[in-house]
C-alpha cells in the first residue's frame, strides 16, 4: 500500500517521524511538495525565505534521489492536489508533520476533511506540542522564565530518528519543476547569499558539527559580539526544518551542554515563541497587549526608508540592516538595537519593522518574527519595557569595542579611530558620504516616553 509523504517546513530526512511512517516496512512512497500560495495569503515566504526554500528543494529532491525517490512538486491548494494524488496512485494514507502557524492549522484541517481523515500528522518541528505545555493551574504560559524551567524540569526529549538509508520511490502524474514555483528574486539582490549559506540538510549538518566542536563551547561568552562568529547561524535551517530542533539538543547535550546550557535555552525560546502563536495567532498582526493599539506611531516613509537602507547615522544600526540587506540575516544582538530603534526612535509601528524583516531574512520565521517584534516594542506578553530604550552609541560600544562590526558592514567609517566609530558625527572630520543621525537620542528618548505614558493615561 503506497504512502504519501506531504512535505511542508519540515525539508529533511533525518528525524522525520513522517517520512518513517509514510514508508513503513519498505512500502512505495510519494514524496510531495505543494506550493499553495492562496492559503499562505499574507504569509506567504517573503523574498529571502523564497530563495531559501529554492534552493533547498534542491538539496531535498537530491537528498531522496539518492535514496530511489522522486520528489514530486505541486502547485494549487492542497486539499485539491493531495486527494488527487492519493487517487492516482492507491494511497491510502498520507503523513505529514504538524504545522503551527494560523494558516497552516487550517489548511491541514481542509486537507483532513478533503482526504476524509486520512491525513496523519506528526509531531518534530518543536520538542513540545503548544498545546501540551500548561502552567499548573492548566493555563498557556505567556512568561518565558517558568516556561523554560518547566520544559527542563520535563527533561530531555526522545532522541532524534535516522534517516531512511532507501526508499522505494513511486512517481505520480502531473508534477511541476521547481521553477514553476518562481521562487527566486527578479531583482537578482540575493546574489551574495551564496556566500554565506548553503541551504539544504546536508548545509544544516555541516554548520551543526562545526559549531558543535567550535563554537559551542564558548557560546554563552560569545553570543552577544556580532563582529565574530559567536553564534550557530542555524536560524535558516530550523526555520526550514533541515534540522530539528531535537537533532541540536542532542547535539549540544553530546558536545557537553550541561543543564540549562544557554544554547538550549536559546532553543527554548524558539518554543516559546510558538506557544505564544500557537495560543495567541493574532500575535502576527495585533499588539498582545491591547493598549498598545491606541499607541501613537508617528508614521515617516522617509525614516523608515532611512533605517530599511541602514543610513539612520548611527553605525550599529546601520551596520545590522546593511548586513540584513547583503546576508538575508543580522546578529540577535544587532536584531534587538535596529528594532528597538525603529520603535522607540523612530516611533514607527513595529508590524513596519516585522514586515520588512519578514520580506529579507532568510530565517524570517512565523513564531519568532513577531514574538521578538512585540517582545521589543513592549507589546508582548512577556516583553522588555516600554521605558528600557537602547541608546544606540552605547550599545554599540558595548558589543562592538573594537568597532570590527561596524566598520565590516559601514565601510564609511571604517578608518575612523575606535572612539568615534560609534558617534562618527563628534570626529574632528566626520566621514563624508555618511548621514548625520536622523534622530539625536536624548529628544527621542523623551518622546518615545512621552508616546508610552500617553498609553498607559488612556489604559488606566
Ligand atoms: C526583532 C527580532 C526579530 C527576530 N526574528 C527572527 C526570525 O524571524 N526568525 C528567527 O529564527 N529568529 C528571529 N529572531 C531571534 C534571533 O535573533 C535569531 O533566532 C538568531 O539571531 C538566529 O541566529 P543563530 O541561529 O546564530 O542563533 P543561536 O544563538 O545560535 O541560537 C540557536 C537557535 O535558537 C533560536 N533562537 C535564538 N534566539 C532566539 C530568540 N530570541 N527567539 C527565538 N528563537 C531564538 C533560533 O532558532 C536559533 O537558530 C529575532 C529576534 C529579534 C530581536
Amino acid at each position: 500500500m503506497t504512502g504519501i509523504l506531504w512535505f511542508r517546513a519540515d525539508l529533511r530526512l533525518a528525524d522525520n517521524p513522517a517520512l518513517h511512517a509514510a514508508a513503513a516496512g519498505g512500502r512505495p512512497v510519494l514524496p510531495v511538495f505543494v506550493w499553495d500560495e492562496a492559503a499562505m495569503g499574507a504569509r506567504a515566504p517573503g523574498g529571502a525565505a523564497r530563495w531559501w526554500l529554492h534552493h533547498s528543494l534542491a538539496s531535498l529532491a537530491r537528498d531522496l534521489a539518492a535514496r530511489g525517490a522522486v520528489l514530486h512538486i505541486a502547485r494549487g491548494r492542497a486539499e485539491e492536489v493531495l486527494p488527487r494524488l492519493a487517487a492516482a496512485t492507491g494511497a491510502t494514507e498520507v503523513h505529514a508533520m504538524r504545522a503551527y502557524e494560523p494558516w497552516a492549522r487550517a489548511q491541514s484541517e481542509r486537507v483532513h476533511k478533503a482526504l476524509s481523515g486520512a491525513l496523519v500528522l506528526h509531531r518534530s518541528a518543536l520538542l513540545h506540542e503548544p498545546h501540551l505545555v500548561r502552567t499548573g493551574s492548566s493555563a498557556p504560559y505567556s512568561v518565558y522564565t517558568p516556561f523554560s524551567r518547566a520544559l527542563f524540569a520535563a527533561g530531555d526529549p526522545p532522541p532524534p530518528i535516522p534517516a531512511p538509508a532507501r526508499l522505494a520511490g513511486i512517481a505520480a502524474p502531473g508534477g511541476e519543476p521547481r521553477e514553476a514555483l518562481a521562487l527566486l528574486p527578479t531583482r537578482n539582490w540575493a546574489e551574495a547569499f551564496p556566500r554565506h549559506w548553503r541551504p539544504g540538510e546536508a548545509g544544516a549538518a555541516e554548520r551543526l558539527s562545526r559549531f558543535a566542536a567550535r563554537g559551542l563551547k564558548g557560546y554563552a561568552a560569545r553570543r552577544n559580539t556580532p563582529g565574530i562568529e559567536g553564534t550557530s547561524g542555524l536560524s535558516p535551517h530550523l526555520r526550514w526544518g533541515e534540522i530539528s530542533p531535537r537533532q541540536l539538543w542532542h547535539a549540544a547535550r553530546e558536545a557537553g551542554a550541561a543543564g540549562p546550557d544557554a544554547f538550549l535555552k536559546e532553543i527554548l525560546w524558539r518554543e516559546f515563541a510558538y506557544h505564544l502563536l500557537w495560543h495567541r495567532p493574532e500575535m502576527e498582526a495585533e499588539p498582545l497587549r491591547p493598549e498598545f493599539r491606541a499607541f501613537p506611531w508617528a508614521r515617516d516613509p522617509a525614516l523608515l526608508g532611512a533605517w530599511r537602507k541602514g543610513r539612520t547615522g548611527y553605525p550599529i544600526v546601520d551596520a545590522g540592516m546593511r548586513q540584513l540587506w547583503a546576508t538575508g540575516w543580522m546578529h540577535n544582538r544587532v536584531r534587538m538595537i535596529v528594532a528597538s530603534f525603529l520603535v522607540k526612535h523612530l516611533l514607527q509601528p513595529w508590524q513596519e519593522g516585522e514586515a520588512w524583516f519578514w520580506d529579507t531574512l532568510v530565517d524570517a520565521d512565523p513564531a519568532s518574527n513577531p514574538a521578538s517584534w512585540q517582545w521589543v516594542a513592549g507589546c508582548g506578553m512577556d516583553a522588555a519595557p516600554y521605558f528600557r530604550i537602547f541608546n544606540p552609541v552605547l550599545q554599540g560600544e558595548k558589543f562592538d569595542p573594537d568597532g570590527a562590526y561596524v566598520r565590516r558592514w559601514v565601510p564609511e567609517v571604517a578608518a575612523l579611530p575606535d572612539r568615534f566609530v560609534h558617534r562618527p558625527w563628534e570626529a574632528p572630520s566626520p566621514p563624508p558620504g555618511y548621514p548625520k543621525p536622523v534622530v539625536e537620542h536624548a529628544a527621542a528618548r523623551a518622546r518615545a516616553l512621552a508616546a508610552f505614558a500617553a498609553i498607559r493615561r488612556e489604559a488606566a
